[in-house]
């Protein structure tokens, strides 16, 4: 389970909080920035829960059940996919589970009021009466039919009992009526439900199918095979094939709409790609072969027990690099927060890496210094190929002097296949000059260049000679990198190069550290620019000639824009 997220809104719940924290391995408290100093630090409740919400943490949040219910509410249309959420009191007197009845919430609101030695308002009748959530099957399992599920526990409420047959440990424990004559039957089995209604069947995730080859038709081969075999798509554990074909599309698609995770293995060359030896190579506990087609090249395996897709071969590796944007999480794009959420491992510069937090504890960080960036890349691509999921963080763009450039010249360097078998992918952000064109207004509405003043990768005299051209094409110029204690003159010479061509008059835009708190926007007189006036952290924007800025109506300060015609 992933660990939940321990909400505080202030010093008097932290005590409440460290002691629910110690429940849970790898939790962290989260507190409100400037009231209480915790683990996370948050700026505004309700975004923050949110956001929790919407990647699936669980939240324990200490303070009013109102507040928590009123913040997350717009979220609350898809009842299949909410993470638990609770609400108990500062003081640790009252514990209420709000939502996430089918992700354990009772679960949590039982293990917490222990802890706190009170009891849980727990409200749900089937909870209440049988001590358990029977249609909650634990990890591995599934409920074969939501809403047969229901059916049958009002059922069990109205006061029938139950059999069960197969293995249900997980019910060892609740108080169900339980009777070996009953008409109703709890079934944990990985063959299809009938349809029956005196019958609640769960599926342990026990099955693992094979399939050779590559290319279309793959889901509809592996639903023929399980309606053969009488077998439930839902206990499947894993869609298994050759590392051959991990960059194949197709397979990707298949396991996608079966909704099973995607494992790869190495048959020996003279084994060949039957799908049995597929399954003989990535598993490691005893099944039993069901279906061994070596016409429609599927074989299935069906182990006594659920089975853990992670012992299964190995995963695609995934390397995704994204961009922050310039630093406000509601500039991020939601892909690249999808990315985050999903990576077990985060590379980037610390300063970066920090600011795509709040990160899980389960999650690896492999922060370096900003310089090392072919290093990283390649580092990257080392845990990918190793089967795990990677993101690169930069900010703002990926693409705009960052690191994607430098990921895909580790890539275009390398022979080893296993680095070109990885799931490459590039999510774009908002550059710094958007970002600060935006406060601005529209200063790059026309024609426009983005140039690193940066002498590091390139010789100074070709960063003059593109100043010059552009200066002289009239483009509006965005500098990044524009000056740093090593770099100290290349400002001032730019500047003069551009002054050759453009009037003193012509406005400047300068944002600093914009999208970050104390971020700050000027607009300033190409003639009255200095270089003290710009820093490492500073975007500078030079209007073209036909750039304009006009005094704001209320709030004052200057809209700037660059009309998109010429006269
Ligand atoms: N990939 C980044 C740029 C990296 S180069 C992007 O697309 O924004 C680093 C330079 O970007 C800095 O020297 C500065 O000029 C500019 N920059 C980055 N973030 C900024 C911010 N939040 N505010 C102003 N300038 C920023």
């Amino acid at each position: 389970m992933t660990p939940p997220a321990i909400v505080i809104l202030g010093a008097g719940a932290l005590t409440t909080a460290r002691r629910i924290q110690a429940l849970y391995a790898n939790s962290q408290v989260h507190g409100l920035q400037g009231r209480v100093a915790a683990d996370v630090s948050y700026s505004e409740l309700g975004a923050h829960l949110r956001e929790l919400y919407a990647r699936g943490t669980p939240i324990v949040a200490l303070c009013a059940a109102g507040i928590v219910i009123r913040c997350v509410a717009p979220l609350l249309a898809n009842k299949g996919a909410e993470p638990p959420v609770l609400a108990v009191a500062e003081d640790g007197s009252a514990v209420v589970p709000l939502l996430g009845g089918l992700a354990g919430v009772n679960v949590m609101a039982r293990v917490i009021a222990a802890a706190l030695a009170v009891s849980p308002a727990i409200t749900t009748s089937g909870e209440l009466r049988f001590g358990t959530c029977v249609l909650n099957p634990p990890e591995g399992y599934a409920l074969a039919d939501l809403g047969q599920g229901k059916r049958f526990v009002s059922d069990l409420l109205a006061g029938e009992s139950t059999r069960i047959e197969g293995e249900a440990p997980w019910l060892d424990d609740a108080q169900l009526p339980r009777s070996a004559s009953a008409r109703l039957a709890i079934r944990v089995t990985p063959r299809a439900w009938s349809g029956r209604d005196d019958e609640l069947v769960i599926h342990p995730r026990s099955v693992v199918v094979a399939v050779s080859g590559a290319g279309a038709e793959i889901e509809a081969r592996v639903r023929e095979a399980l309606d053969a075999q009488g077998l439930a798509v839902l206990s499947l554990a894993a869609l298994l094939a050759s590392s051959e074909h991990m960059a194949d599309q197709a397979l990707a698609q298949a396991a996608a709409s079966l909704n099973v995770p995607l494992r790869f293995t190495q048959t020996h060359p003279e084994d060949g790609e039957r799908p049995s030896n597929l399954l003989h190579a990535a598993l490691r506990i005893p099944y039993e072969t069901l279906h061994d087609d070596a016409t429609s090249g599927v074989a299935l395996a069906v182990a006594p027990l659920a089975i853990d897709p992670d012992t299964i071969g190995r995963a695609r590796g995934r390397l995704t690099v994204i961009g922050l944007g310039p630093g406000s999480a509601d500039l991020m794009a939601p892909a690249a927060r999808a990315a985050l959420n999903e990576a077990t491992d985060i590379l980037g510069y610390d300063t970066y890496v920090k600011m795509a937090g709040p990160l899980r504890a389960d999650q690896r960080v492999h922060g370096t210094d900003n310089r090392e960036e072919m290093q990283r890349a390649r580092h990257a691509f080392e845990l990918a190929s190793m089967g795990r999921s990677v993101v690169m963080v930069s900010s703002g763009d990926p693409g705009v002097f960052a690191m994607a450039a430098a990921v895909l010249e580790a890539l275009d360097a390398e022979r080893n296949a296993q680095w070109h078998a990885v799931d490459l992918s590039i999510v774009p952000g908002v550059s710094a000059a958007m970002a600060t064109a935006a406060q601005a207004g529209a200063p790059l509405g026309h024609d426009f260049c983005m140039l690193s003043l940066s002498d590091n990768l390139k010789p100074w005299t070709i960063i003059e000679k593109r100043l010059r051209h552009a200066a002289e094409a009239d483009l509006v110029m965005a500098f990044y990198n524009p000056i740093s204690r090593a770099r100290p003159w290349q400002l001032d010479k730019a500047l003069d190069i551009v002054r050759e061509y453009r009037a003193a008059t012509t406005k400047v835009v300068l944002g600093r550290d914009i999208g970050r708190p104390g971020g700050t926007l000027r607009t300033i007189a190409l003639g009255e620019l200095r270089s003290s006036d710009v820093d490492m952290r500073t975007m500078v924007i030079v209007g073209s000639s036909t750039t304009r800025g006009f005094a704001k109506n209320a709030e004052g300060g200057e809209w700037i824009y660059t009309p998109r015609w010429y006269e």
